[in-house]
Formats: C-alpha cells, sequence, structure tokens
C-alpha cells in the first residue's frame, strides 16, 4: 500500500514512534528515523525493520526543537532517500508540574519540542512536498490538547497548538495535494506513561485499559494513506475525550 514511499517518523526510537516506524515499514514504506539520544534503540527498530519488512531504514540524531539542525537532516535523508512522502511528527516530552510549581523552562522546553519541532519539520519538508505536488503530513497531538489536564499546562498548551498548527497547514497546502492530520492519544502504554497506569484518569478510560502504540500507529498508518481526508484530529483513547 505504501510501497515506494519514503517515511520520516520523528521520535521513531521508541514507544509510538517506533511502532509507527514498524506498521509504516509492514505497509512497504522506506523508513527515515530521527531520535533525540538513543542512538542504540534507534539503530535497533531499523534493523529490525530492514530484516523483517525488507524495506530500507536509516536513523538519524536531530533535535527536532533546533531549527537549523532540522533543515540539515532533512536535506540529508532527502539525498539518502531521493525524497520525503510522509512526515511524522511524533517527538515529544513532558516536563510536567503545577502551574504554582513550574519553572519558566519547563514550559520553554516543552513547547520547543513539541511545537517549535513540529512547526521547524514541516517547514523543511514543505519545498519538497509542494514540489512533487503531494505528501501526508501526520502530526502527534494529544487528548490533553483538547481536555487540558492539572499538571500539564505546558504540555496540553503544546498539544493544542498542534491542533491549530495542523489545521491551518491542512488549509494552506489542500490547493497542493497535501493532507495534514493530528492523531490525539490517550494514555497509551510507553516510557512517557510509566507510573501513571495507576492514576485515577487511566482508571476513568470508557474502554477500561490503557491503550498500546501499535493501536496508535494504525491510526497514523490510515492517515498516511486517506487521500481524502485532511484537517482532522483523529482520537485513539479508548473514549476518554469523548
Ligand atoms: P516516549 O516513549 O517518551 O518517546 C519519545 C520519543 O521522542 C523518543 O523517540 C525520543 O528520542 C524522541 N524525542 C524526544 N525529544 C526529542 C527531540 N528534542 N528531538 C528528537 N526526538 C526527540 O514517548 P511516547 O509515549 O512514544 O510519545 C510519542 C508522542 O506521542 C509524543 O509526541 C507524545 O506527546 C505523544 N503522546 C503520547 C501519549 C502516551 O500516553 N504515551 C499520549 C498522548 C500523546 P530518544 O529515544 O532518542 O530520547
Amino acid at each position: 500500500m505504501l510501497k515506494g514511499k519514503i517515511a520520516l517518523v520523528t521520535g521513531g526510537s521508541r514507544g509510538i514512534g517506533a511502532a509507527v516506524a514498524k506498521k509504516l515499514a509492514s505497509l512497504g514504506a522506506d523508513i527515515a528515523i530521527i531520535y533525540a539520544g538513543s542512538a542504540d534503540a534507534a539503530e535497533a527498530v531499523c534493523s529490525l525493520i530492514r530484516k523483517q519488512y525488507g524495506v530500507s531504514a536509516n536513523c538519524y540524531q536531530c533535535n527536532v526543537a533546533d531549527y537549523d539542525a532540522g533543515r540539515r537532516t532533512v536535506s540529508q535523508i532527502k539525498s539518502d532517500f531521493g525524497t520525503i512522502d510522509i512526515l511524522v511528527n511524533n517527538a515529544g516530552i513532558t516536563k510536567d508540574g503545577l502551574i504554582a510549581m513550574m519553572k519558566e523552562d519547563q514550559f520553554d522546553d516543552v513547547i520547543a519540542v513539541n511545537l517549535k519541532g513540529t512547526f521547524n519539520m514541516i517547514k523543511h519538508c514543505t519545498g519538497i512536498f509542494i514540489r512533487q505536488r503531494s505528501g501526508a503530513i501526520i502530526n502527534m497531538s494529544s487528548v490533553t490538547g483538547i481536555m487540558g489536564n492539572a499538571g500539564q499546562v505546558n504540555y496540553a498548551a503544546s498539544k493544542a497548538g498542534v491542533i491549530g498548527l495542523t489545521k491551518s497547514i491542512a488549509r494552506e497546502l489542500a490547493p497542493r495535494g497535501i493532507t495534514c492530520n493530528a492523531v490525539a492519544p490517550g494514555f497509551i502504554d510507553t516510557d512517557m506513561t510509566k507510573g501513571l497506569q495507576d492514576s485515577p484518569l487511566a482508571a476513568s478510560i470508557p474502554l477500561g485499559r490503557m491503550g498500546t502504540a501499535e493501536e496508535v500507529a494504525q491510526a497514523v498508518a490510515y492517515l498516511a494513506c486517506a487521500s481524502y481526508v485532511t484537517g482532522t484530529v483523529l482520537q485513539v483513547d479508548g473514549g476518554i475525550a469523548m
């Protein structure tokens, strides 16, 4: 279904991003992974993808919050793979704290990676997409960006920002044949949610359990293939944000 397509997945070394990279590879896409610091984990994902799915896979260290580093990395990926067809902006961090305790750098760091990082990567890929008159952008938001969450004003603001950015990009780039959508996961079992399994919010999930990274990856794969869907926010949350 995605044979011959090139997918760039940020934050593909672990968790949801690793599951997305594997899912897109299983559909035939060649994969470029961006990671921040986990070189061994990123290489392990690429090596599994090459062996299991027979597609190309390379990983690239890049801080998505760094505009120039993002530009250099996109240019390297284009030179290695020839083009980019699918961009999955999945890299994200949390630095939680109640507003009374939250330090300025906690707010700035989360906005820089989650929101500015998403802008940076879209900005650097847009020229490629416009020239080929096609492209699929999928941004990882969160139900927290829809509902808010005490202790996460920085994260919620970044993820709500991702939704506004997604809809604006969708409107701007639709005439060029480019789609832009967001996925809003709820509680997904990854490193990011370690220790939250027993929180009151987790207990209120209508489907009665946390989600898996693979369940989010299915939604990303759908949006990567959906040629008549743009500007949408697909919730993968067990019903928590109805
Ligand atoms: P995770 O397990 O903590 O993995 C985060 C990934 O992002 C890692 O690959 C990490 O690379 C990469 N990353 C972090 N900062 C980066 C930076 N500055 N530049 C490049 N890469 C960076 O997180 P996850 O749970 O899979 O979450 C993935 C996305 O889904 C995030 O955007 C998160 O906000 C969103 N989300 C998650 C949940 C959930 O319940 N887990 C719910 C809603 C939304 P390294 O391995 O190199 O550090």
